[in-house]
């Protein structure tokens, strides 16, 4: 037993060992990836639920890897943050994303997720304005994404420059809603005109009123705050029917309408859905 004990502890170390040494490759690889193009955006539709048009499509960043394959956001995005390389990426991001945007509807936006990093840093507004420049992108066709956990840190900071981006006529949402601490307060003294409901709160809805009523009563208050309402995670016909006959959600985003496409194939899905 003794020694199975110390097998697994054995184990135990060297999966941690090359956990930490694939983080480390992956790290170090990140600042090539850009460079070589390894990395793409992927967009996904936020279709507007009274007309089922697209009223907007949020850019997804993607990094294929030439030996290890797909690697999710959810892991590079991070080491990107830990390295500080965050901020190169959400350079080519809002500038490849810009770009895209001008080949759709004059009504369509693009919405791009920021970071910690990217609020607490100095190059966000100068990369805005780049990327807007490059593309004559008109500024409220861009919307910033940023969630309660990126405002922990330095909330005034984060405040003050979300402020600045606002009163270029660039839209701010408040991504991820519902699964932060404090979450209603981060709605006082900011500039937000979105309020996106995470999807852990569509989830529920076929299945609980109480997750329903929550949804329900977000939408009202944020609708009195002047504020676009988004279902984000809708994948069933079941959910979208529930979100619109009692809710006043705006708009709604999930695999239900497709999971994120590359440039080309959003071009077309806008042209089918937005056809009239
Ligand atoms: P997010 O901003 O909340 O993006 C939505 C995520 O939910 C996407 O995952 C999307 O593919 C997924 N999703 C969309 N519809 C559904 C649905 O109906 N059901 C379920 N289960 N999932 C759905 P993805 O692309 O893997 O991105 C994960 C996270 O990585 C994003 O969450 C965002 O926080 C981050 N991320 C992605 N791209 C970027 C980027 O360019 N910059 C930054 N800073 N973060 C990014
Ligand atoms: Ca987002
Ligand atoms: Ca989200
Ligand atoms: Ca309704």
């Amino acid at each position: 037993a003794k020694e199975h004990g110390k097998g697994h502890y054995q184990a135990f170390v060297e999966e941690m060992d090359s956990a930490f040494r694939y983080r480390q490759r992956l790290k170090s690889d990140l600042a090539i990836a850009i460079a070589e193009g390894q990395l793409q955006l992927v967009y996904q539709p936020l279709v507007e639920l009274g007309t089922r048009q697209v009223a907007g499509c949020e850019a997804l960043a993607r990094w294929t890897h030439p030996e290890l394959g797909t690697i999710p956001p959810d892991v590079f995005i991070g080491l990107a943050e830990e390295t500080g390389l965050i901020s190169s990426i959400t350079k080519w991001v809002l500038k490849t994303a810009t770009a895209e945007c001008v080949h759709w509807p004059d009504a369509i936006s693009v919405a791009v997720n920021v970071s910690a990093r990217d609020l607490r840093g100095e190059d966000l507004a100068l990369h805005v304005a780049e990327a807007l420049e490059a593309s004559g992108l008109a500024p409220d066709r861009l919307e910033i994404e940023v969630t309660e956990t990126a405002l922990i840190e330095d909330r005034e900071g984060a405040a003050a420059k979300l402020e600045v981006l606002a009163a270029k006529g660039i839209g701010i949402a408040l991504d991820d809603f519902g699964t932060g601490y404090s979450s209603l307060s981060y709605l006082h003294g900011m500039a937000f005109s979105k309020l996106k409901i995470d999807r852990s709160f569509v989830a529920g809805i076929a299945t609980s009123e109480r997750s329903l009523k929550l949804m329900a009563n977000v939408a009202r208050l944020g609708h009195d705050l002047d504020l676009v309402l988004v279902a984000e995670g809708v994948e069933t016909e079941e959910q979208l029917e529930i979100i619109a006959d009692h809710t006043n959600i705006d708009q709604v985003q999930g695999f239900l309408f497709g999971t994120p496409l590359p440039a080309l194939e959003t071009r077309a899905l806008i042209a089918r859905m937005n056809q009239t």
